[in-house]
């Protein structure tokens, strides 16, 4: 099962996805985490993709692309995936499109974390971090609904919605069931 998982920051993106790879037997790969490990590790890439991560920025899409590539070129990822963070852009989604009919393939469903922007100001405000003032936290919304909803018209008839809302358990259950898992 191929599976893109899309949502806000503060939507529990991450907590969610990390379960769902692990009920449904799929390796979980997220672009932030890749770009962190080699930040960490201090490679090429590492060096490249901190000044974009630290500005805020999207490292870009030629950079992204050939890490993704290589990392579903691994034999774990054959017989399924979950994309955490990637695509995050139409044309990265045009790209996807094309890998993945290289390898005879299709994304399957798009699960889509809904998540009303006041309960994400909220948690945000709630986590106190310095950057995560109510002005920093509006334009990252902002942005969040500028870029993925051309995401979103992309995959069309394969988005699921789930209500993102609830306890960590209540909201996997309701993405497993609204994936028929
Ligand atoms: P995330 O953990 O998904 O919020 O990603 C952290 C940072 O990694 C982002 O702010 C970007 O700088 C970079 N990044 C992650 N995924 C992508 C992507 N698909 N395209 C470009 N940059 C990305």
């Amino acid at each position: 099962m191929r599976v893109l998982i899309v949502g806000p920051q503060g939507a529990g993106k991450g907590t969610q996805a990390m379960l769902l790879a692990q009920n449904l037997k799929v390796p979980h790969v997220s672009t932030g985490d890749i770009f962190r490990a080699n930040v960490g590790a201090g490679t090429d890439l590492g060096v490249l993709a901190k000044r974009y991560m630290d500005a805020g920025e999207l490292v870009s899409d030629e950079v992204t692309s050939a890490m993704v590539a290589a990392r579903l070129a691994e034999p774990d990822a054959e017989p399924g995936f979950l994309l955490d963070g990637f695509p995050r852009t139409a044309p990265q989604a045009r790209w996807l499109e094309g890998l993945l009919a290289e390898r005879g393939q299709k994304v399957d469903s798009v699960l889509l974390l809904e998540v009303p922007d006041h309960v994400l100001m909220a948690r945000m405000l709630a986590r106190g971090r310095a950057d995560d003032t109510a002005e920093a936290i509006t334009r990252r919304l902002e942005l969040y609904h500028t870029e993925t909803k051309p995401l979103l018209d992309f995959y069309a008839n394969l988005v699921v919605p789930v209500d993102g809302v609830g306890t960590v358990d209540e909201v996997q259950r309701r993405a497993l069931s609204a994936l028929n898992r």
